[in-house]
């Protein structure tokens, strides 16, 4: 079983690399951002303790997300493994999910998404407003990035050489072909069909 972890800043392009990935390997997708959006959408019990938290752009606690992604990779379409994109947020998650993983047998692959903060700002500028999201208004944005660079970059330290680290710069045909390369099964995977068919 393959566990796919995506890093990177708010604005990085990660939740888009995470999706095409899952869609080119055939893996499930498993955004805790976008399950918590939608518990907030649906009015349920978690979505009422995590909206709040969202819309000021902090982070859920760590037991209510390790709690999604155990459920969430226990179901049966997560049998040969998934794409994790915003999980784990800070070294805590990092060491339950390490504990989660190895009862289960699954190989971690670690991928960061490399963004320059200045060219993150500028992104978000232009996304703002566009897909919706309420906790993307410029003072949530900010707290996100400042919880992102206290909490989050700090995982690059934790995992040191286990993580890749890929430039988000560029197209998103060229960061995916980056990814891609830096993940090597990923690469013999989505070659071989082409090889086949030739
Ligand atoms: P995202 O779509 O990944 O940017 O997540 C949106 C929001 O959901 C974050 O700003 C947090 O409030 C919450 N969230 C998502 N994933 C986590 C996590 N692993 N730990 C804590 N909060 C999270």
């Amino acid at each position: 079983m393959n566990a796919i972890i995506l890093l990177g800043a708010p604005g990085s392009g990660k939740g888009t690399q995470a999706m095409r990935l899952a869609e080119s390997l055939g893996l499930p997708h498993i955004s805790t951002g976008v399950i918590l959006r939608q518990a907030v959408a649906d009015g349920t019990e978690l979505g009422k303790v995590a909206r709040d938290i969202m819309a000021a752009g902090r982070l859920v606690s760590d037991e209510i997300v390790l709690g999604i992604v155990d459920e969430r990779i226990a179901a049966p379409d997560c049998g040969r493994g998934f794409i994790l994109d915003g999980y784990p947020r800070n070294q805590a998650q990092a060491r339950a999910l390490a504990g989660v993983l190895s009862k289960r047998g699954a190989t971690e692959w670690i991928a960061n998404i490399d963004v320059p903060p200045e060219e993150l700002t500028a992104r978000v500028r232009g996304r703002r407003g566009t897909d919706g999201r309420q906790d993307d208004s410029e003072e949530a944005f900010c707290r996100r990035l400042e919880v992102y660079e206290s909490e989050s970059l700090p995982l690059l330290d934790y995992y040191g050489n286990r993580a890749v680290n890929i430039s988000g710069l560029g197209s998103r045909d060229d960061v995916f072909g980056r990814l891609c390369a830096a993940l090597p099964f990923a690469a013999a995977r989505l070659v071989t069909p082409k090889l086949v068919a030739q």
